[in-house]
């Protein structure tokens, strides 16, 4: 069946110099695959990309799997950027044999994680940042270029299953 989860991120910005920072259009979500049989597999969707790429295991590797980024829009309001994405993807119930624990819609410790592009005005060189759900909070990021403050991280993203 088709389920859609909700992620919605906020983070703060730093009030640094102009480093264009931006949200890329990927994200990283762990789902239950019914497609390698998995628990908690991290999978990559990328706007406009007609499937997605569950990581699989250590035996079966990545595939493709039926899923796509739905929608991907953010704003800045009030010193943060808050980001919000839904993800559509195909679930069907199996048991995990490895884990001995049956799949769910929505797994049972859904995770995430943000890419986010910025240009160093100092040295005209680009770079990334990531966020994630399982890091230490307050959590800040600086450019490596000129070490300006550029993102903090106050709170986990929050993942709703939304059918
Ligand atoms: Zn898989
Ligand atoms: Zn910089």
């Amino acid at each position: 069946m088709l389920r859609s989860v909700e992620v919605t991120t906020v983070l703060a910005l730093a009030a640094s110099p102009s480093h264009n920072l931006h949200w890329r259009d990927t994200l990283e979500l762990s789902l239950d695959c019914f497609v390698c049989q998995r628990l908690g597999r991290t999978t990559i969707f990328r706007l406009g990309a007609e499937r997605a790429v569950c990581s699989g295991d250590r035996e079966s590797g990545e595939h493709y799997t039926a899923g796509r980024l739905a929608s991907f829009d953010h704003t800045i309001r009030e010193a943060q950027t808050i980001l919000r994405a839904v993800v559509d993807y195909w679930w069907a119930p199996f048991h995990d044999e490895k884990r001995d624990q049956p799949a769910a819609a929505l797994t049972r410790t859904p995770w995430v994680r943000h890419h986010l592009g910025y240009l160093c005005p100092d040295q005209q060189e680009s770079g990334e940042l990531t966020t994630q759900t399982n890091i230490v909070r307050p959590h800040s990021g600086s450019c490596p270029y000129c070490s300006a403050p550029l993102i903090e991280s106050h709170e986990a993203p929050w993942i709703r299953l939304l059918t």
